[in-house]
């Protein structure tokens, strides 16, 4: 079972090495982002629970801070800021602090696109 909790934010980026010449993605451009964070484990018998959310929340609003309104390449740790490099970024902020963490999503609904990351390497590097 899974329970999730999802925010927003507003943020811009430029990839200027993960296109081909004179792609748009290149230029200085900005992006309304959805996140969802997905705990899973068996809900406690006493509370019914598998987290308390509100205390998942005031995490996850710490990550949102440091995210929303902000340009993402000038962020320590996201020189690259594609959807899968900002997923595994908010993975090694936030797991610490979530124990039943599953999975994080990131979603640009304007575009239909999304990354969903479920912990499976640390870095980018890691993965290649
Ligand atoms: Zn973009």
């Amino acid at each position: 079972m899974r329970i999730f909790i999802d925010f927003n934010f507003e943020a811009a980026h430029h990839l200027p090495h993960s296109f081909p010449d004179g792609h748009v993605n290149q230029r200085l451009h900005g992006h309304s982002f959805r996140v969802r964070v997905s705990l899973q484990g068996r809900p406690d018998p006493k509370t019914g629970l598998i987290a308390d959310l509100g205390a998942v929340k005031t995490t996850v609003d710490s990550a949102k801070d440091a995210l929303d309104h902000r340009y993402l390449n000038e962020i320590a740790g996201l020189e690259l800021p594609t959807l899968e490099t900002i997923a595994i970024w908010l993975w090694r902020r936030i797991a610490p602090d979530l124990p039943a963490l599953a999975e994080i999503g990131i979603y640009r609904d304007s575009c239909g696109e999304g990354c969903e990351y479920q912990g499976e390497f640390e870095t980018v590097e890691e993965a290649a």
